[in-house]
């Protein structure tokens, strides 16, 4: 079988998925309806989702979907309510990796062309469905409902919908979610509607008592950019079209520092051209949200860690918003060519954040990711193919890929593409790959090809010679683990003076420096390469410069979490024993992934009693996924038993 899926996409000349288990080759899943009746008391959903199939084979008597510990009740055709036999099929050690197969047997033979209507009943409980993050009441800011919040990317969408869960495919999406609180809003991917438009696919007998939403996107989206969020929040416009959503104690906070979105999405418009997919709204999530952001179509997620009060974290919504274009509108194929999506979409980031703060600013960016994607290599190992842009990443949850790394290395390979191509005609390239790609999902290859062709088109006498210079690094910047193969520009005064800045301190041995004061005018990013100099030099550190520095300073408790996090690193790093309530502190309140799995690598060394202790005590506040994540961090470290 899987030979047969490789001469079928060898003939198309793609790259397959490997992470999905779905016959998407033969069959491919058009659109998908889901009907959920939520109860968030229980942590349980009541689910129905009606899909519809086209066949590309000719010979197609089996539909196979991806599941992650969902409990199926019955499969049926939709016309006719026929039961069509299902059996779960487990693939080796995968069930808890990347879960199982729902295979289903198709009541006849069917053929090219043809199309197919099927019901799946099922359920999913917050025990199996890793990509939801269910919240209680008390966990909430208001106390009032509890909260529930998904994470499907990479693919986690399984655990919510059996369906083809590969970037590969896309489909229309719609929704009906029923709720029994009427306290309890809901939101997902696509358009609200206020009139309803679907029937309903079920009886219930308590209907009347019970809340519906519909939600609609007649843009076709690939599995991993379906979300939702229900609890106690509302909206407010933040003008043009765009809007903030947040429970109700923090809505106005939130406006007030997103207030700008619209400047950031014209500004965007007018580097990439039209936005097409309706009103623009971003979630601030409560605290346990497990990334910096999530670009759903018309519900982009955002962590609170963004909000800082001055609007120095709102890179995030910039990013999110650059997704509609990349990512969203042209996909990566697979996760193996996920670089696809964010290397562009930080590329697309960097070009409105120069334009807003500056270039020195954005290059500050640009050393702080690669220094970021820089740890990730380290802990990979350096020829370790998570290391490269084009992780292999068969049998393996693609989550474990996930680090800097595709972010920074695709964004250095486009700045370098337009140094070569130059400023101008690069939008353009931007533009056209935009125009040529748009709803469709492509790998690396595809996007080379291009990229060759448009130079051959647009850059007449010098097409040669770029051409040859793209040939000369492409395969090795996508394909070779460890840094780059060409070191873009990223020198600026702004870097120099952060580092020596930190060397006085480490020579001033706990006395202030000179130009101490120069810290507190530093913006985040210029404060985050001061600190990852500290971090880079940790062993020369001594405990009086840290002492210093705080009392200065004031980072333990920091406000602005994205330089909390730097300074715990350091805290742990060089054992600085008395900023360790504040690492507790920072651990209990922000759920953000990626800060908190190098943290508790640091603790399993460290203060390997307080990582066991910390853990326990905050499992519950944090996703799913993160907790997933942490409990194999720990394992590198097992549990010290001490005696008292
Ligand atoms: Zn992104």
């Amino acid at each position: 079988m899987i030979y047969l899926f490789l001469c079928i996409a060898l003939a198309f000349g793609a790259e397959i998925d490997v992470n999905t288990f779905s016959n998407y080759i033969e069959v491919s899943q058009e659109q998908v309806h889901i009907e959920w009746l939520l109860d968030l008391d229980e942590q349980y959903i009541n689910a129905t989702s009606q899909s519809i199939f086209r066949v590309n084979t000719n010979k197609l008597k089996k539909i196979d979907l991806d599941i992650y510990q969902l409990s199926i009740i019955a499969v049926y055709l939709s016309s006719s309510g026929n039961v069509l036999q299902h059996e779960i099929i487990k693939k080796g050690d995968q069930s808890l990796l990347q879960g199982d197969v729902l295979s289903i047997q198709l009541d006849r033979v069917y053929t090219r062309g043809e199309y197919i209507k099927l019901n799946i009943k099922y359920n999913l409980d917050s025990k199996g469905a890793r990509a939801l993050g269910f919240l209680t009441k008390e966990q909430t800011y208001s106390k009032t409902v509890p909260y529930l919040f998904s994470q499907c990317e990479d693919n986690n969408c399984r655990s919510i919908i059996p369906l083809q869960d590969t970037p590969s495919i896309k489909v229309f999406f719609t929704a009906t979610v029923l709720v029994k609180d009427p306290r309890i809003n809901v939101f997902m991917t696509g358009n609200k509607l206020y009139n309803m438009k679907f029937k309903l696919l079920n009886n219930y007998e308590n209907l009347q008592a019970l809340t519906l939403y519909q939600f609609e996107l007649d843009i076709k989206i690939p599995a991993y950019l379906i979300g939702i969020i229900a609890g106690e929040v509302v909206e407010k416009s933040t003008g043009n079209g765009t809007y903030v959503i947040a429970e109700p104690h923090f809505i106005d906070e939130y406006a007030e520092e997103l207030s700008d979105l619209p400047v950031y999405m014209n500004k965007m418009q007018e580097y990439i051209g039209p936005y097409i997919w309706g009103d623009y709204k971003i979630v601030i999530l409560p605290a346990s949200f497990p990334f910096g952001g999530m670009e759903h179509p018309l519900l982009t997620f955002a962590s609170p860690t963004i909000i800082v009060g001055d609007k120095s974290g709102v890179g995030t919504a910039i990013h999110e918003i650059a997704h509609s274009w990349v990512g969203n509108t042209v996909t990566g194929r697979n996760w193996a060519n996920f670089w696809i999506n964010e290397g562009f979409c930080v590329f697309l980031e960097r070009k409105i954040l120069s334009r807003l703060n500056g270039l020195d600013s954005v290059k500050l960016d640009a050393i702080n990711g690669n220094s970021s994607a820089f740890t990730s290599m380290q802990t990979f190992g350096l020829d370790n193919s998570f290391s490269s842009m084009h992780p292999n990443t068969t049998n393996r949850n693609p989550d474990e890929a996930t680090s800097r790394v595709p972010y920074e290395k695709g964004y250095q390979l486009l700045t370098y593409l337009e140094s070569l191509i130059k400023e101008e005609p690069f939008q353009q390239f931007l533009r056209d790959y935009i125009e040529n790609f748009k709803f469709q999902s492509i790998d690396e290859d595809q996007l080379y090809q291009f990229l060759l062709s448009w130079v051959r088109k647009n850059k007449q006498e010098e097409a040669q010679r770029i051409i040859e210079e793209i040939q000369k690094v492409w395969k090795k910047w996508v394909y070779n683990p460890g840094l780059a193969p060409i070191t873009i520009d990223v020198s600026t005064p702004l870097l120099a003076d952060a580092n020596n800045l930190a060397k006085a301190w480490i020579d001033g041995k706990g006395q202030a420096p000179e130009k101490a004061n120069d810290f507190q005018q530093y913006k985040p990013n210029q404060k985050s390469v001061f600190l990852q100099y500290l971090i880079d030099n940790y062993k020369d550190v001594e405990a009086a410069v840290m002492t210093k520095m705080d009392e200065q300073y004031k980072l333990t408790f920091y406000k602005d979490q994205k330089t909390g996090y730097k300074w715990y690193r350091l805290v742990l790093l060089v054992k600085y024993d008395q900023a360790l309530e504040g690492v507790h502190d920072f651990v209990s309140k922000v759920g953000v992934s990626s800060y908190l799995k190098v943290l508790y690598d640091l603790l399993g060394q460290n203060y390997n009693k307080q990582a066991y202790d910390w853990f326990e005590e905050n499992k519950s506040f944090y996703h799913p996924v993160v907790v997933q994540a942490i409990e194999k961090i720990l394992q590198k470290y097992p549990k010290k038993l001490i005696i008292e």
